[in-house]
């Protein structure tokens, strides 16, 4: 085989192969609009994709991911991905996280990508995802499908974030899925394959233009695909965060590196805080509670787990950045896991790349 993969591109003025190649993408949802997007990043030669998703592959996805065959079905649906684009752009290499965001992709690699995407369906990931990159001090680029339309928007560093327009109400929702086959059918809403290329293929094309550092809308893009426009909307300034959103906590400028991964346990995770703190994780891990008739009691602090266990077996993503509450009720201080060693391209869906720790927040 021979010729230039990428020769039509360079014929367009502004962009740069070179610096697709070089970055790194964190993909939150492996749905049809993160398998268009997946798709569609990969085919631009962008160099690494970090793609998180905890479901598997069910035969209703089949009508709207072009990434996902028959034969997947039961499949996780990041390692899918990750095998499809094996074949589809190799010189992409994807690695698969097959645990929801908060799990799969820790602070500092958020803070590390040069863009993390939303693809999500249900408005609680969301404010997860707002959050943890408001955290980290990274925009987000957030796509969503309805029945005949659906919207596109970038929310940069500092400004607006993807909760600032909700209620306190909505903010509070634990989940309540957008488009996407949903446990309760009921709750489930419309989705078709034009749709969601169409949407995909708008978020595909914003994340490009972020890549290159070329212009994007300042306001949301909301797709009619009914009356096959694209209006811009308007609406508040996207400069300035809604004063009562409270998702714009930062991370502090340094913040220490242990010289620990997501496979540490936690008895050595605790010999590196003191007796009066209380190291916490993002997600919450479930411990039994009585000891006649155990139930099981969600919690963050992990002093609760057991010494033995692993971090990673508490859903603490690869890098994270763990949140240390100091018992005084003095505020809180931040660690970050170090790097493990497992190799990026590993489609496994194993923690992988430059690996520090992860926690959960409340947010
Ligand atoms: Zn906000």
């Amino acid at each position: 085989m021979s010729g230039d993969r990428f020769a039509r591109h360079a014929l367009i003025p502004g962009w740069d192969q070179k610096r697709l190649a070089g970055a790194t993408v964190v993909l939150a949802g492996a749905g049809a609009l993160g398998n268009t997007l997946a798709q569609t990043l990969a085919l631009a030669g962008v160099g690494r994709l970090v793609v998180c998703d905890p479901d598997t592959v069910a035969v209703s996805n089949l009508s709207r991911c072009p990434l996902f065959r028959p034969a997947d079905v039961g499949r996780p649906k990041a390692r899918v991905v990750a095998e499809a684009l094996s074949a589809l752009a190799p010189g992409t290499a994807v690695d698969a996280r097959e645990a929801p965001h908060v799990s799969g992709a820790g602070l500092a690699e958020l803070r590390d990508a040069d863009l993390v995407v939303s693809a999500l369906d249900s408005r609680a990931a969301r404010i997860a995802l707002a959050g943890r990159c408001t955290l980290a001090g990274t925009g987000m680029l957030d796509g969503g499908t309805h029945a005949w339309g659906g919207e596109v928007a970038w929310y940069p560093p500092g400004g607006r974030c993807w909760a600032c327009g909700l209620l306190p109400a909505e903010r509070a929702v634990q989940d309540d899925p957008w488009s996407c086959a949903a446990p309760d059918p009921a709750a489930a809403a419309g989705a078709s394959a034009p749709v969601s290329a169409l949407v995909g293929a708008w978020l595909a094309n914003l994340a490009v233009r972020l890549l290159l550092g070329l212009s994007v809308p300042g306001e949301p893009l909301r797709i009619d695909a009914a009356g096959l426009a694209v209006p811009l909307s308007g609406g508040p300034s996207r400069e300035v965060p809604e004063a009562e959103c409270p998702l714009h906590e930062r991370l502090p400028a340094e913040v220490p590196v242990l010289p620990l991964d997501r496979e540490a346990t936690v008895a050595r995770l605790l010999d590196h805080v003191g007796v009066h703190e209380e190291p916490l994780t993002w997600a919450g891990f479930s411990r039994p509670v009585g000891r006649r008739a155990p139930v099981r009691a969600v919690t963050s602090r992990l002093r609760s787990a057991p010494a033995s266990a692993r971090l990673s077996e508490l859903g603490v993503a690869p890098r994270e950045v763990l949140p240390v509450a100091r018992r005084d009720g003095s505020g809180l201080r931040y660690v970050e896991l170090d790097d493990g060693a497992s190799d990026p391209r590993d489609p496994r869906g194993g923690p992988s790349g430059r690996r520090r720790a992860t926690t959960e927040g409340v947010l």
